[in-house]
């Protein structure tokens, strides 16, 4: 008998030449398409693939895109994720990327053929967004604006902050760390618990390069506490010639109604920050960035800084930071306004059909949080649909993943992280799991 697969592995030319592979090749690249094939020529061998089904097996292996990342929903109820890769971009901002995405007049003024002002169109969006705001400068991310602040301003100077403020981010990442590396020296005031104007005023002299707050984003502490507001510092430096940097981190531009305790940009600036700070990719549901915001001569002489060069934003940066700031409201705007009877609905609807699929699934209620480091324990009310919690890991490893959370005996699939347009994709992704079972 011949009949042993193993003895009839495709050739490896013959499998790259076969046209739905040589097409796949010249999208993907020929090298992903050939290890795609490598790895199914090894199944074959092994015995667990037919030889005939050899190019349905590389397309089903092979990715959708050249890259290794992988569109995931969400449906943590974290609406910034940043395991998941902060806020995801609005159509617009998508839109906008690949428009700019070849050859474009980023540094160009095509009127007059000459050199032009590069983030011109970003920079204008902020400043529409944040009247208080005279100018803005935009780099890589909020970690790269305070090491520019702390390098421009800082440098052979103190950085006067509170001990309540010495934050650390997640991952080992230190806020105080990132600061004293730029060669600035941190002088500390106040207590972990309390910070009075006074601790302030006693620290402030010749040697001070600017006083920085930083938003305590992800924690938050009760009690006997005392912390100086922007309002209430900005007054007692004026005329000191001391620049008041406020880090906000989550960017929002302007007071937001679901959530009264997180600062903004606008705010920050009219209370008489010199300089506001934050990130593009939290609550401004943008791209990864960090936004730098305020006074005129202060944001020049940052963009003068050598260091800046080194920390500024690409083309496809620019393009998804305006369109958020100038198109229709981002995801995570629109996942923060999602009323609760809505979400309860599209819950109800996917219990629905999934129950109809013969599926243990129940719709719940859920407790949602904006995450990545913005309103820490603000509970934004939700609904989920849920699942035994056998069907955490194997939603996870679908051909369109699905990260939920997993409570007790339950895996919870909050749809407050959720677009509404994805809802059918996250019910497919459940019965594709339940067809795999049965
Ligand atoms: C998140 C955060 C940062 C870091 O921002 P990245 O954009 O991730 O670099 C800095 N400061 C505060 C207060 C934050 O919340």
């Amino acid at each position: 008998m011949t009949t042993d697969p193993r003895r009839q592995v495709p050739r490896t030319d013959a499998l790259l030449s076969e046209p739905r592979l040589a097409a796949a090749a010249e999208r993907l690249g020929r090298e992903l398409v050939k290890s795609a094939v490598q790895a199914v020529q090894q199944r074959i061998r092994d015995g667990v693939t037919a030889p005939a089904d050899a190019v349905d097996a590389v397309l089903r292996d092979l990715p959708a895109t050249a890259s290794s990342l992988r569109p995931v929903l969400n449906a943590t109820g974290v609406l910034v994720h940043t395991n998941l890769g902060r806020a995801p971009l609005s159509e617009a901002s998508v839109e906008a990327v690949v428009a700019a995405s070849g050859t474009t007049d980023v540094e160009l003024d095509l009127v007059t053929g000459r050199r032009g002002p590069r983030g011109e169109g970003a920079a204008a969006a902020l400043l529409a967004a944040v009247p208080a705001a005279e100018a803005a400068i935009v780099v890589n991310n909020c970690a790269a604006a305070l090491a520019l602040v702390a390098t421009a301003l800082g440098h052979g100077k103190e950085l006067v902050l509170a001990r309540g403020e010495l934050v650390e981010i997640g991952d080992g990442f230190r806020i105080p760390e990132l600061l004293a590396s730029t060669g600035a020296r941190l002088r500390e005031v106040g207590t972990t618990n309390r910070v009075t104007l006074e601790d302030y005023r006693s620290a402030v002299g010749p040697q001070t390069g600017a006083v920085l707050k930083v938003h305590p984003s992800n924690f938050v502490v009760r009690g006997f506490t005392r912390s100086v507001e922007v309002a209430e510092l900005a007054p007692a430096l004026a005329g000191s010639g001391v620049p008041l940097i406020a880090d906000l981190g989550s960017g929002l531009l302007g007071p937001h109604p679901a959530l009264p305790g997180e600062p903004d940009l606008q705010s920050a600036l009219a209370g008489g920050a010199d300089l506001v700070l934050a990130s593009g990719d939290k609550l401004l549901g943008g791209p990864q960035a960090g936004l730098v915001l305020g006074r005129a001569e202060l944001v020049q002489h940052l963009r003068r800084h050598p260091l800046y060069r080194a920390l500024r934003v690409d083309k496809s940066t620019l393009a998804a930071l305006e369109a958020t700031l100038r198109g229709p409201l981002p995801p995570v705007q629109t996942m923060l306004a999602a009323g609760l009877e809505e979400l309860r609905a599209r819950a109800a609807a996917l219990v629905a059909t999934l129950t109809a699929a013969g599926l243990d699934a129940v719709a719940v209620g859920s407790t949602a949080r904006v995450g990545g480091g913005g309103a820490p324990e603000f509970p934004l009310p939700s609904a989920a649909v849920s699942l035994p919690a056998a069907f955490a890991e194997p939603l996870r490893l679908g051909s369109r993943p699905v990260v939920g959370r997993v409570e007790g005996d339950r895996t919870v699939l909050d749809l407050r992280s959720v677009l509404p347009r994805d809802d059918e994709a996250v019910g497919a992704a459940v019965l594709e799991v339940a067809r795999r079972w049965t």
